[in-house]
């Protein structure tokens, strides 16, 4: 009883420190955002609590765009798989330490009996002190043979111990390949997409590893949708996914990054390039005669708009993205079905042809 109220009374003052932070920063008291900052009240995260800290010496106003990204480092179920993942790792390589030091045992445990049979059968029939060595050589030869015995059923209850650690490892596989999946499209989704973007800034950065972006837009597809019905849409957007897969090599990441907009990572690839792969997937698209499946009806045809980035010294994840938006606006400002490169003038131009 002592025990759950001082439970209350800490777990009360956790929460009410959450959402003192939470009406300080103005943000909206989502649970997410709640977990958040009581995780920070609790001081159980180090690096949760560092991150915030070295967050509120920059500014002391934390952005939801800043939660997000806390949340998605710090506190995310998928952290968690992999976390879970990483024990997994540790206790399977325990089980096959502990593996080999039985079989080491068995082995010498062999070794032995074997002395004992070898002395039990030299000693057997030479009578007075020979005879009472055959009996102790045979009892300790019978108890080794137990003990071999016993080593045998520790092995193999490993051994299931071993299969069952395996299975759930397998489990997890599939849950963090889920969680990483677009369930209409198969591609990747967003959240895989901006980790890779994430890791092709950091290598670029590091090693001057180049890679441009691709962001793909469909076009009038509200119309699209509004003309067909959205299940039609839905089987267009899988349609184009498809496009997308056949039009990129085994590196590249091709992704839904939401709606009827697709992004794709292309490492190693200088913006030249990029033109030329985003070029195969726009005529790949505009050259598919959809038919829907059901009725043979022909419904005409689909074109996206592709804007092209590549990476450049000092750009974050957010500014290589937002160049390829504003190329694939430019794309759709000037007539859509048609790819757009950052150094295309027309970028910088607005609605009326009008440069800023
Ligand atoms: P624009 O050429 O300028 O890109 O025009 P748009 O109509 O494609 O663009 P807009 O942003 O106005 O509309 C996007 C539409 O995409 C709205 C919605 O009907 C459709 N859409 C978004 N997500 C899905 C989805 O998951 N399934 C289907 N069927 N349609 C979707
Ligand atoms: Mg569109
Ligand atoms: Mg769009």
């Amino acid at each position: 009883m002592v025990a759950a109220q001082s439970d209350y009374e800490r777990t009360i003052a956790f929460c009410e420190a959450a959402v003192q932070r939470i009406r300080v920063h103005g943000h909206p008291a989502y649970p997410r955002n709640y977990e958040l900052w009581y995780t920070y009240a609790t001081g159980y995260n180090a690096a949760l609590n560092r991150a915030i800290n070295e967050a509120l010496t920059r500014s002391a106003a934390i952005s939801e765009a800043d939660l997000d990204l806390l949340y998605e480092t710090y506190l995310s179920p998928l952290r968690l798989s992999e976390r879970v993942d990483s024990v997994g790792t540790r206790i399977l390589a325990e089980i096959k330490e502990v593996a080999g030091v039985l079989r080491d045992a068995r082995d010498k445990n062999g070794d032995y009996a074997r002395t004992l049979e070898r002395l039990a059968a030299e000693t057997a029939g030479l009578g007075g002190l020979g005879d009472i060595l055959g009996t102790i050589a045979r009892n300790m030869l019978s108890a080794t043979a137990d003990m071999v015995e016993r080593t045998k059923d520790l092995e193999s209850q490993l051994a299931n111990s071993q299969d069952e650690m395996q299975e759930l490892h397998n489990a997890l596989e599939v849950i963090r390949a889920e969680s990483l999946t677009d369930p209409l499209t198969g591609l990747a989704n967003r959240k895989f997409l901006q980790g890779t973007l994430d890791r092709s800034i950091a290598d670029a950065a590091e090693n001057g590893q180049r890679f441009s972006l691709l962001v793909v837009d469909i076009d009038h597809f509200k119309t699209f949708n509004d003309n067909y019905g959205h299940l039609t849409g839905d089987q267009v957007l899988r349609l184009v996914a498809l496009a997308l897969k056949q039009n990129v090599k085994g590196q590249d990441l091709a992704a839904r990054f939401g709606g009827e907009e697709f992004a794709i990572i292309l490492p190693d690839t200088a913006l030249s390039g990029a033109a030329a792969v985003a070029d195969r997937i726009r005529r790949a698209v505009m050259t598919k005669d959809l038919v829907k499946r059901s009725t043979g009806e022909h419904l005409g045809r689909i074109t996206v708009s592709i804007g092209v980035s590549t990476w450049r010294r000092g750009d974050s994840a957010q500014t290589v993205v937002d160049r390829a938006d504003r190329c694939m606006y430019a794309a759709k400002r000037n007539g859509r079905n048609m790819v757009v490169t950052e150094d295309d003038p027309r970028v910088a131009e607005d609605e009326f042809g009008r440069v800023a």
